[in-house]
């Protein structure tokens, strides 16, 4: 099929889907084909500029409606997508490669933000001091803050947007979503939805695009917060150019997730939580484990136990019974891939090489099955960047103190875990490492919806993390009312500075 005959996905502004402006289309792929499936817009600044005044219109009544009104919304929404969750699921992994159930689990993991969002009349109320002085109150109030944009990333889809949407629309705001140019049909479906759960027009808008739709959404003085999840480059870009005019800005970046792991540890535990979290998704997560750091004394033996569960991984088209899809683009996947060469050129030993394996599958596919490398010396590209693929690499390590200090030089905070069974080890690192989401004998310690999601470091640039308070906080604006109303004892003219008294 020649790519003019392919559909065509528009952009959602104000309640419907239009071309915008622009004349730029990117292509879509089904990366378990290999083939460009359908094209999407890539949106101007006036595409964005329609978007927002779209948002700043509709942020105006929607902020104003009651919250018993806005909770009924969304609680419709929440009805809605769990009921049609499959459908979703099915687009997920149309775009993004990723089996089926992994698709769910993302769903399933965005719902609980949607849950928590529909306790926004509690999470929104101020607190309320009385007679703080003779006579007079204070009470604070959390206000909506106006429009949101929010940035995301090709390996949650339908999650990462629900990180910040859902908290975003509840506390009263108007959203612009920019999705991943990559697999951007999620965002569309997900904006249909809140049509139907009843959200006025306007208040939640998709642009889809590249840098040109991003740089004019944060730049453009309308929108009040940035919320963007993507590489640390890009991260850290947005988090500078957004706040030099003046933007709230929550970045969330890349990472390097680090499991240690100590001789007394469960290792069959240590051997399945290293596989899940190394190759669900096909490590395209940014909580994946992507190095384990095992302690001398039983390397060998965890790396038997770790390659024996590899050799049953089915990789292949995650529509059917598969364990792990395909990476998000072929480039990718042969950038992945090199890492293997890599290795090897610094000395490191390829237990098992992922680019061996037979798919279940298109042979199109953007296939690269798990792999595993030990003794990888920690001066190697293969250590020190951020792979975001199905390969695990193991560095040796003499003991706790070694797999710590390595832990807290490297450049990114997002996630890391310690397996072990004992306490002491278990609370020391919690306290000593320097990240922000600390697993003790779990791999991948996504917080729940009512903690927050964010790392430390090159992780995250800005002061709030994702949903929990920090989202509630990070989508109201916080005012704090004195009051006073006059009784006969009121005291006349005094220049002095207000006291308590
Ligand atoms: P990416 O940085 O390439 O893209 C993220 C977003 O930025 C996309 O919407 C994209 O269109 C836009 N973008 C890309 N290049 C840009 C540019 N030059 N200027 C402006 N905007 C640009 O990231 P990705 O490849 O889509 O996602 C994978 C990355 O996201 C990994 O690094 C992963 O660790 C990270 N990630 C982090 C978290 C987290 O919570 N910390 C969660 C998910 C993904």
């Amino acid at each position: 099929m020649s790519l003019a005959s392919l559909p065509v996905l528009d952009h959602w502004i104000d309640g419907t889907s239009t071309p915008g402006s622009g004349t730029r289309l990117g292509d879509v792929f089904d990366p378990a084909l290999g083939t460009v499936q359908r094209r999407v817009r890539l949106g101007t600044a006036a595409d964005v500029d329609a978007a927002v005044g779209a948002a700043v219109k509709a942020a105006v009544a929607w902020g104003e409606s009651s919250l018993a009104r806005r909770m009924q919304v969304v609680f419709a929404f929440r009805e809605l997508l769990n009921a049609r969750k499959d459908e979703l699921a099915a687009i997920i992994t149309a775009e993004q490669g990723k089996v089926l159930s992994d698709a769910a689990g993302e769903i399933a993991r965005g719902l609980e933000v949607v849950e928590f969002a529909c306790a926004m009349p509690h999470l929104i109320k101020g607190a309320m001091s009385e007679n703080v002085s003779t006579g007079v109150d204070v009470h604070s109030l959390k206000q909506p803050i106006g429009v949101v944009g929010i940035i995301s990333p090709f390996n949650f889809p339908a999650m990462v947007p629900m990180w910040f949407f859902p908290i975003a629309i509840a506390a009263g705001n108007a959203v612009v979503l920019k999705p991943s140019e990559k697999d951007p049909s999620a965002s569309d479906w997900m904006a249909r939805l809140w049509a139907e759960a009843g959200l006025p027009a306007g208040v939640f808008n998709v642009v889809h695009g590249d840098k040109e739709a991003v740089d004019a959404l944060l730049t453009h003085p309308d929108v009040a917060s940035i919320s963007f999840v993507g590489s640390t480059p890009i991260a850290k870009y947005v988090y500078e150019t957004a706040s030099a005019t003046g933007k709230r800005v929550q970045a969330l970046g890349g990472a390097k997730n680090h499991m240690l792991v100590l001789p007394d540890a469960d290792l069959d535990l240590v051997a399945d939580s290293a596989v899940n979290a190394g190759f669900g998704a096909a490590g395209e997560r940014c909580m994946a484990v992507s190095v384990v750091l095992a302690v001398d004394a039983v390397a060998d033996a965890l790396i038997g136990k770790i390659a024996e569960r590899m050799r049953t991984l089915r990789t292949g088209d995650g529509r059917r019974d598969n364990d792990m899809g395909p990476l998000i683009t072929g480039a990718h996947r042969d950038k992945v891939a090199s890492y293997v060469d890599v290795a090897r050129a610094d000395g490191a030993t390829v237990v098992v090489d992922g680019r061996d394996i037979t798919p279940d599958g298109d042979p199109n596919g953007f296939w690269l099955g798990p792999t595993l490398i030990d003794r990888v010396p920690t001066t190697s590209a293969v250590y020190t960047d951020e792979v975001f693929g199905p390969v695990l690499s193991v560095v040796r390590v003499s003991g706790f103190e070694e797999g710590l200090a390595l832990i807290n030089a490297g450049q990114f905070g997002n996630g890391t875990a310690i397996f072990t069974n004992d306490g002491g080890a278990a609370r020391r690192f919690q306290r000593e490492v320097q990240v922000g989401m600390v697993g003790i004998n779990v791999p991948i310690p996504v917080p729940v919806a009512y903690h927050s999601f964010g790392g430390w470091k090159a992780s995250l640039f800005g002061d709030a993390k994702a949903y929990g308070v920090h989202g509630v906080d990070f989508f109201t604006r916080e005012k704090a009312v004195t009051t006073r109303w006059l009784d006969p004892s009121h005291g006349g003219l005094n220049l002095g500075f207000p006291r308590n008294d």
